[in-house]
C-alpha cells in the first residue's frame, strides 16, 4: 500500500519568516517517518528551486537513495495553458536538462501549474517523455487527514494526495503517526 504525498511548488512562492529548505526538509522527514507507507513526491519549479542550492543537493542525494521521486512542475508557475506549446516545449527541455544535469533523475510526469490540461500540453509533455498531471485531479492532504481520523482504513485511501511545502509538517506528522500505528 502507498499513500502519496505530492509536495508541490518546491521551493517556489517563499513566505516571510519560514527558512524554505529547512522546511522542506522537515517535511521530508515527516514522510519518511511512516516507515515507507508513504511515499514523497515533489513538484519542482526549475527556475526558483535555483536560488537553494542545498535543497537541490538534498533532493539529489534523497532520490538516489530512492527515498523521494521528483516531477517537473515546470521553469516557473507558468499558465502554460494560455501560452504558446512552443513555449512549454522550451520550458520542459529546459527543465528536463536541469533535472538531469543537477539532479542526475529522468522525471516522469508533468504536474503542470494551475492544473493546466489541454490536448496539445499533453502531446508536448508526451514528446518529452512525460505524462501530464491536472492539479485538480489530486485531493489535498488535509482530507486525507480527516478520513484517517474518522477512522477509515488505510487501504481505501491509496493514491496521490497534494500538499504545498510551505504549508510545513505538521499534518504529515499526524498522518504517519496513525498509519504507523494501524499498519
Ligand atoms: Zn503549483
Amino acid at each position: 500500500m502507498t499513500i502519496t504525498v505530492r509536495v508541490d511548488d518546491v521551493l517556489g512562492f517563499g513566505r516571510p519568516g519560514v527558512d524554505p529548505t529547512e522546511r522542506f526538509m522537515d517535511i521530508h522527514a515527516a514522510i519518511q517517518s511512516a516507515n515507507g507507507l508513504l511515499w514523497h513526491e515533489p513538484t519542482i519549479l526549475v527556475q526558483d528551486i535555483q536560488a537553494f542550492p542545498a535543497a537541490v543537493e538534498f533532493i539529489r542525494l534523497e532520490s538516489r537513495l530512492g527515498r523521494m521521486s521528483p516531477q517537473v512542475h515546470g521553469w516557473t508557475h507558468a499558465p502554460y495553458h494560455s501560452l504558446p506549446p512552443e513555449r512549454l516545449a522550451e520550458d520542459l527541455r529546459w527543465c528536463l536538462d536541469w533535472f538531469d544535469r543537477e539532479l542526475n533523475w529522468l522525471p516522469t510526469k508533468f504536474y503542470s501549474p494551475w492544473g493546466g490540461d489541454t490536448p496539445i500540453m499533453r502531446e508536448v509533455a508526451a514528446a518529452n517523455g512525460l505524462g501530464l498531471v491536472g492539479a485538480c485531479r489530486n485531493e489535498t492532504l488535509d482530507r486525507l487527514l480527516l478520513r484517517l481520523r474518522k477512522g477509515e482504513p488505510p487501504r481505501l485511501l491509496e493514491g496521490t494526495w497534494l500538499w504545498h511545502w510551505w504549508s510545513g509538517s505538521g499534518p504529515i506528522s499526524e498522518i504517519a503517526d496513525m498509519l504507523t500505528k494501524r499498519s
